[in-house]
């Protein structure tokens, strides 16, 4: 059942210690590749030949979207990390060295955001879940530990600490016996978010255990599983001729069948990644098979600041049968200097990208925060009672009752992230302050108890 005009393809990656083998890259000045190398030392770096041949416009380079997107950036680094790194593989220097200055740099580029790790890992019977990750009340993040890859790395990813290779920043589960004794305990879960790195990096027959035990009848709370992924971007191949595409197609019907509701959260950052024949049948495919796509990524500068580009993506999901879902603001870590938006701009960003779409696209959300406390989305811009705000909202809260609660806080054209905002008419703090101090006091807590201890 394959489209007879799509050639299979060998899934090809590249690493650090394949850049030289790039031929498309030689045609950069020398200086660009050194300084690329040294910032892949620091973070991840991962490509594929797909993305390479048929997704980055070479003549465009460096400048090109899709090369920012997925090529280590000089801009990356701070100027003096880059300048020591530089000088450590210049030199020479031997491995030991090399990734002990990595490691110093890596711990100052906030790995873990948001309190992640410490506030939002539940517990069976006192134990802690690895690979679990329950924030909201509705929906539990999965991360199977055979999936925390990905097809191809982006640049600006906000878990990138995963990718290092320390495995203390690694969270992950080998299997699903215990979030199923979790969600039995939690039937106020209806969504289970099997996430990463990047799940479709698996096998078909791996994601198949992960994948059926929520199928189980007795199961009946979880209503939807959703596949977080980059896959339908980076390499539509796994939904139209690698070996196991058709077997993953008959999984994704299973959970159909099953009578849950199966959402591909697609992640694409460029319209140029849905332009492919081979990319616009995966997609096809995977709603043959009973998926709905929804479609999510992050604003990011150099790579999608430009209204008019977001437009055009919507658009074009929407052509293709796929639903526009969240616009995120990209995240308090990693390179986030060279990458970031102000909130501001972003917002400017968003309207002009609404504005020109009909109804069916608007379905989008943004430009949003996965903060600390909640999904905070910025509404828009006002001025009351003689004082220019913004207007934000949670889409997602900590504590259920702070959604849909609007708030206000000074406009600021340089904040970029929650933290960076203030109040508006001269308050101490924002209304959910209070609350999210019970939730977040005393570290490691079990979400649920802690928000009903919060309500309390
Ligand atoms: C975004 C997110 C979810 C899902 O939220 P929806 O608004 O339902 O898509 C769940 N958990 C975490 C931690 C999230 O960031």
């Amino acid at each position: 059942m394959n489209h007879p005009s799509i050639e299979p393809r060998k899934y090809r990656p590249y690493q650090r210690r394949d850049l030289d083998s790039i031929e498309q890259l030689a045609a950069l000045p020398a200086d660009h590749r050194e300084a690329m190398k040294a910032v892949a030392t620091v973070l991840p770096f991962r490509v594929n030949a797909y993305v390479v041949e048929d997704l980055i416009d070479w003549d465009r380079a460096p400048e090109d979207p899709m090369y920012q997107l997925t090529f280590p950036q000089p801009g990356m680094l701070e100027p003096e990390d880059l300048a020591r790194m530089r000088d450590l593989l210049g030199r020479d220097a031997p491995a030991e060295e090399v990734q002990t200055a990595a490691r110093g740099i890596q711990a100052g580029l906030n790995p873990h955001p948001a309190g992640q790790r410490e506030l939002n890992v539940p517990t069976v019977n006192g134990e802690p879940l690895p690979g679990v990750q329950h924030k909201y009340r509705e929906t539990v993040l999965f991360f199977p530990g055979l999936g925390q890859t990905c097809h191809s790395y982006c640049t600006y990813c906000f878990r990138w600490a995963q990718f290092i290779g320390d495995d203390e920043m690694q969270f992950a589960s080998q299997e699903a016996g215990q979030l199923v004794a979790y969600l039995r305990e939690h039937p106020e879960v209806t969504d289970v978010l099997i996430t990463g790195g990047d799940p479709l990096t698996m096998k078909t027959r791996v994601l198949r255990r992960y994948l059926e035990p929520l199928l189980d009848p007795a199961l009946a709370s979880v209503r939807t599983i959703r596949l977080g992924t980059k896959s339908p971007a980076y390499w539509p191949y796994r939904y139209v001729t690698d070996k196991d595409a058709d077997d993953l197609l008959q999984l994704f019907e299973e959970v159909r069948d099953a009578g849950k509701h199966l959402a591909i959260m697609a992640h694409y950052s460029h319209p140029r990644e849905l332009s492919t024949p081979v990319a616009q049948l995966a997609l096809r495919r995977m709603q043959a098979a009973g998926a709905t796509v929804r479609c999510q990524a992050p604003l990011i500068r150099n790579v999608n600041d430009d209204g008019d580009l977001w437009a055009e993506m919507w658009r074009t999901q929407v052509n293709h049968g796929a639903v526009p879902y969240y616009m995120f603001v990209e995240r308090d870590t990693g390179p986030k200097h060279y990458f970031e938006v102000p909130l501001a701009r972003g917002l400017r960003i968003f309207q002009r990208a609404v504005r020109q779409v009909s109804g069916l696209a608007r379905t989008v959300r943004g430009p949003s925060m996965s903060a600390t406390p909640g999904k905070v989305c910025v509404d828009g811009v006002s001025e009351v009672a003689g004082e220019r705000v913004f207007a934000l909202r949670f889409l997602q809260g900590r504590d259920p009752d702070w959604v849909g609660r609007p708030f206000f806080a000074r406009y600021d054209e340089r904040a970029t992230w929650l933290d960076d905002l203030a109040p508006a008419f001269g308050r101490d703090e924002f209304f959910f302050e209070p609350g999210l101090r019970m939730i977040t006091r005393g570290g490691p807590v079990d979400d649920g108890d802690a928000l009903a201890e919060a309500a309390s």
